[in-house]
């Protein structure tokens, strides 16, 4: 099985797991339980959209409404 980094969406936390080709884009984090995005997919696409994101308590679907969330809880963008 290939060896993936994933990056914790919640606290930013980074971690390898080997997963299944298939599983490759799910994983939960280690330290607080949050989702777990490969860095994989990260690097090609700096943004990754369209997922459940628990902090923000909403479905995340594109860059302008992630700001928008983030900027209504006055809340920093962990990516940047
Ligand atoms: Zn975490």
């Amino acid at each position: 099985m290939p060896l993936y980094d994933f990056k914790c969406i919640r606290c930013a936390n980074e971690w390898e797991e080997f997963r299944k080709l298939i599983d490759k884009s799910k994983a939960w984090c280690f330290e607080c339980g949050g989702d777990g995005i490969s860095l994989i997919s990260v690097h090609t696409r700096p943004h990754v959209y369209n997922y459940y994101c628990d902090e923000l308590e909403a479905h995340i679907t594109g860059p302008k409404q992630r700001k928008q969330i983030m900027k209504q809880r006055e809340m920093r963008d962990p990516w940047t």
